[in-house]
C-alpha cells in the first residue's frame, strides 16, 4: 500500500480522511499523534482489534507500548518509539502480545502523514501477524546451523543442545526445551536443554513414556505438568514457576519407531495454535534428521578411524588427535609397542590371532596405565601409544613391563609375550609424521635387544639405522663369501675343573664393515630371515671340524650350537639339521643345541615335538639365558631339555643376596627336574666359589676362557690343557 505523504488537507480534515481510509484497509492500522510526546493512539481500525484482541476503546489514548510483553526486545521497542517520534518511515518486526497474552511476530510499517503545510501531523502505523513466516525463517536458520554442526563433526549431544538452545532463545513463548532419546536398552536419556539445570533434566528422564506406549504419532500432548508427582519432587529444590504446561511430541525413526521425545515446558497455559503445532512438527523432523546424519557420520568416522580387525582406533585416528595436541602446544611422548612374538603367533595361529593379541595388549595398556589423556591405536603389527603431559615414558614403563607377567590367551593357548618399544618425546617443533618416524627408528634399536626392552629416539638414532641398513645389505654377501666363522668357548666341569665341551659362537669379520659383534648382527639376521643360513653354516663348520679330528683319531668334546627361535619353528628345521648331520659320521652326543628361554612358550606342543624328535636322534638341547624371559615353570619339566643355562646377568650380580637366592633356586630347580645347570659369564674366582658351593655342576666364562678360534681350541684339546693348569 502506498499513501501520498503530502495530502493537501488541514489537520482536522486530514484526521477524518485518514480514519475513513484506515477503516477500509485490510491490515491492522493505527493512527498516532506524533506531536504529543506520549504518542497517543487516536484511532484503531477493526483489523487491529481482530489481530490483537484489544477493543478500539481500550487502545485509544494509549500508545503502541501496550502491545509489549515479557519477551519483547527492549532495543526494538526503543527503535520503534524513536522512529514514531521523529515521524520517519520505517519497517520492523517486533514480538507483541495480544490482550489475552499470546505472543505473535508483528511486522510494522510507519507512514508519516503531512498536512497542507508539509508538516508531519500523524503516523499511520500498519501491522501484520508474520509469526508463521518468522518461525519458518528461524527454522531455516536453525536447519542451516544444524547441518554445519554435523559437518564440523560435532557429536549428537552438542547438536541437540544447539537445537534446544535456539528454541529456548527464539521461540515466541517462554519455554524450556528438553530432548530425550532412547538408547539401545530403551533407557531414556536427556540429550538437550539449554536453560534447565542438569539436576532437573536428569529428573525429567523419568517421564512416563516408553517406546511401547501407543501414542498417536502425529499428535502433540498438552499436559498440566504442575499436577504430576515429578513436579512436586523437582519443585522442592528448584524454582519451577516457569514450568506449567508441557507439550510433548514424539521423535520417530525413518521406520516410524519412537526414538525419543521433544518436550516444551511453557509458562503460559494458553491453547496451542496451529502454528505452534506446525513448529513442533518441523522441529521433530529436524531432530530426526540430526540423529540420522549423526549416526551416519559416526559410521563413516568409524570406517575411517577404526581398524576393522581389532575395532581399535587406527593410525589416522592417532595422527588426527596427535596433531590436535601439537596445535594446542601440548608436550608428551609417543611410543610404538611391538610384541616380539607377533609374527610367530601369526604363523602359528593365523592373522586373527595376531589381531587378537594386539587388542588384548591395547586393553591391558589402558587398564595398567590408567591415564585419561592417552591415545592408543593399532599401527600395523604394533600398538602406538601417545600420552601428553610432563610425566616421561620411563615412569609409565614400569607399568607396561608388568603387563607381560601374565600370559595372553591366544587361540586358547596361554602365551607369554615380550615387548619391544621405541619412543620419542614431542613438542610443537615436530610434525606428526616426524614423531612417528622417530619412534619407529627407536623401535628398530629396541628390537635388537632381548626380553622386554625400550629405546628412546636420539639424534644419532638415524645414524644407527643407516648402520643397520648397511649390515642388512652386507649379510647376503657375507653368507655367500663365508665371512662367518665360529669361535668356541670352553665349558668347564666344576668337579674336575676340566674342559667338558664348547659353545660355538658366531663371529663376523666383514670385508666391508670390519668386525661386527653378534649382538648387532644376530638380531638383524633374525629379522631378515638370514639367521637360518648362518646357523646351518656354523653347524656345518663344526661338523667338518669334528669329523676332521675324528678322522685323524684325535679326541673330541661336545659342541653346543645356538639356534635362533625363528629357526626352531621352521617346518624345515629338523629336516635341515638331519640332512646336514647325515653328511658326516659324527656321533650325535657331540652335538647340542641351545635355544633361548621364550621358545617353548609360544607353542609348547610344537616345541615338545621337535625336542622329542631331536632326542630320538641323540641330540640334546639346552635352554639358554634362563631367567631373562618369562618361562612358565609348569611347562619346564615336561620339555625334554637336558641343560639350563643360567643367564650371565644373574651370575655377575651374585654378590647381591636377592640374586644369589635366584641362582640357588635355578640350580635346585634344575636338579629337581633332572636337568644340568650351567652358569654363564663367570668372571671371578668368587663367583666360581659361590656356584660350586651351590652345587652347580658346570660353567663357562672369561675367568676360564674367552671364546677362541677353532685353531686355538684345537691346540687346547691337543695339549689337554685344563682350566686349573692355566
Ligand atoms: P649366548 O648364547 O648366551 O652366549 C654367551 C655370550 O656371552 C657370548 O657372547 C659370549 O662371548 C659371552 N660371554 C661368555 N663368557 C663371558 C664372560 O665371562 N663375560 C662376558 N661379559 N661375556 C661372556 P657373544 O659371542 O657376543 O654372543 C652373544 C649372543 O649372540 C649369544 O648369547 C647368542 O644368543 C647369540 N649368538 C652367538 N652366536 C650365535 C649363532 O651362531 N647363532 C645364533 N642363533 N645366535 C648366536
Ligand atoms: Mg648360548
Ligand atoms: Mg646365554
Amino acid at each position: 500500500m502506498t499513501i501520498d505523504q503530502s495530502i493537501p488537507l488541514s489537520k482536522d480534515r486530514l484526521f477524518n480522511w485518514l480514519k475513513t481510509l484506515s477503516n477500509q484497509l485490510s491490515k491492522g492500522t493505527l493512527l498516532i499523534d506524533i506531536n504529543d510526546e506520549n504518542l497517543p493512539i487516536l484511532h484503531a481500525n477493526p483489523y487491529f482489534s481482530k489481530l490483537t484482541t484489544f477493543e478500539n476503546k481500550q487502545v485509544i489514548n494509549q500508545n503502541i507500548n501496550i502491545l509489549n510483553g515479557k519477551r519483547t526486545n527492549e532495543k526494538t521497542i526503543e527503535d520503534l518509539n524513536l522512529h514514531l517520534k521523529s515521524g520517519s518511515p520505517k519497517k520492523l518486526t517486533i514480538l507483541h502480545y495480544t490482550k489475552e497474552g499470546s505472543a505473535f511476530w508483528n511486522s510494522i510499517t510507519l507512514h508519516p502523514i503531512r498536512n497542507d503545510e508539509k508538516i508531519i501531523q500523524y503516523v499511520l502505523l500498519t501491522c501484520e501477524d508474520t509469526t508463521e513466516e518468522t518461525l519458518n525463517k528461524m527454522i531455516y536458520k536453525l536447519e542451516h546451523e544444524v547441518y554445519q554442526a554435523i559437518d564440523n563433526e560435532n557429536n549428537l549431544q552438542s547438536i541437540l543442545n544447539l537445537i534446544s538452545e535456539k528454541i529456548e532463545l527464539f521461540y515466541i513463548r517462554d519455554v524450556y526445551c528438553t530432548i530425550h532419546l532412547y538408547n539401545k536398552n530403551y533407557e531414556i536419556k536427556s540429550m538437550g536443554s539449554y536453560k534447565l539445570p542438569e539436576y532437573v533434566i536428569n529428573k525429567l528422564d523419568l517421564l512416563e513414556i516408553t517406546p511401547n506406549s501407543s501414542f498417536n504419532k502425529s499428535a502433540v500432548y498438552l499436559k498440566d505438568f504442575t499436577a504430576t508427582p515429578l513436579y512436586a519432587d523437582i519443585s522442592e529444590n528448584y524454582e519451577l514457576d516457569a514450568l506449567k504446561g508441557s507439550w510433548t511430541k514424539l521423535i520417530l525413526t525413518p521406520q516410524n519407531e519412537v526414538s525419543g521425545i521433544l518436550t516444551l515446558f511453557n509458562q503460559d497455559s494458553t491453547e496451542l495454535k496451529q502454528i505452534d503445532i506446525n513448529y513442533l512438527n518441523r522441529l521433530t523432523l529436524l531432530i530426526q534428521l540430526a540423529i540420522k546424519y549423526a549416526e551416519q557420520k559416526i559410521q563413516l568416522r568409524h570406517l575411517a578411524f577404526y581398524d576393522s580387525e581389532t575395532s581399535l582406533p587406527n593410525i589416522h585416528f592417532f595422527k588426527t588427535h596427535l596433531s590436535e595436541w601439537l596445535n594446542t602446544g601440548e608436550l608428551g611422548f609417543v611410543a610404538i609397542i611391538h610384541p616380539t612374538e607377533f609374527n610367530k603367533i601369526v604363523d602359528l595361529y593365523g592373522r586373527n590371532a595376531g589381531a587378537d593379541l594386539l587388542s588384548q595388549l591395547a586393553n591391558r595398556l589402558r587398564e595398567y596405565l590408567a591415564v585419561d589423556d592417552v591415545l592408543i591405536s593399532r599401527f600395523s603389527n604394533s600398538i602406538v601409544l601417545g600420552i601428553k603431559g610432563e610425566i616421561g615414558f620411563t615412569t609409565y614403563y614400569q607399568k607396561i613391563d608388568l603387563l607381560t607377567l601374565i600370559p595372553f590367551l591366544i587361540d586358547n593357548n596361554e602365551t607369554y609375550i615380550t615387548l619391544k618399544i621405541g619412543y620419542t618425546t614431542f613438542d610443537q617443533s615436530l610434525t606428526v609424521d616426524q614423531i612417528i618416524h622417530q619412534s619407529d627408528i627407536a623401535l628398530s634399536k629396541a628390537r635388537n635387544r632381548s626380553g622386554n626392552s625400550f629405546e628412546v629416539y636420539e639424534e644419532n638414532s638415524t645414524k644407527q639405522l643407516i648402520e643397520e641398513m648397511e649390515i642388512i645389505n652386507q649379510l647376503a654377501y657375507a653368507l655367500h663369501h663365508e665371512e662367518f666363522v665360529v669361535y668356541l668357548q670352553p665349558k668347564i666341569n666344576f668337579t674336575t675343573i676340566e674342559v667338558e665341551g664348547f659353545e660355538a659362537l658366531s663371529r663376523w669379520n666383514s670385508s666391508r664393515l670390519g668386525f661386527i659383534p653378534p649382538n648387532k648382527y644376530i638380531p638383524i639376521a633374525e629379522e631378515t630371515g638370514k639367521i637360518k643360513e648362518i646357523d646351518l653354516l656354523n653347524f656345518k663348520n663344526i661338523l667338518i671340524w669334528l669329523q676332521k679330528r675324528l678322522n685323524k683319531g684325535k679326541r673330541i668334546l661336545p659342541v653346543s650350537l645356538n639356534i635362533s627361535p625363528d629357526h626352531f619353528y621352521d617346518p624345515l628345521f629338523l629336516e635341515n639339521i638331519q640332512n646336514t648331520f647325515n653328511q658326516f659320521h659324527v656321533p650325535p652326543q657331540f652335538i647340542k643345541l641351545e635355544v633361548t628361554e621364550s621358545i617353548e612358550l609360544v607353542d609348547f606342543k610344537r616345541a615338545k615335538d621337535i625336542l622329542d624328535q631331536l632326542k630320538a636322534i641323540g641330540i640334546e638341547c639346552s635352554i639358554d639365558d634362563f631367567g631373562v624371559g618369562f618361562s612358565s615353570l609348569s611347562y619346564l619339566p615336561q620339555l625334554p631339555f637336558s641343560e639350563i643355562k643360567i643367564d650371565r646377568s644373574f651370575v655377575s650380580s651374585m654378590d647381591e643376596p636377592g640374586m644369589y637366592a635366584i641362582v640357588q633356586t635355578i640350580i635346585l630347580l634344575a636338579k629337581n627336574i633332572k636337568m644340568r645347570a650351567i652358569a654363564e659369564g663367570i668372571e671371578t674366582k668368587e663367583q666360581l666359589a659361590m656356584l660350586q658351593q651351590l652345587g652347580c655342576p658346570a660353567g663357562q666364562g672369561y675367568y676360564f676362557y674367552k671364546p677362541m678360534s677353532i685353531s686355538d681350541a684345537e691346540q687346547l684339546l691337543d695339549t689337554k690343557k685344563t682350566a686349573d693348569e692355566k
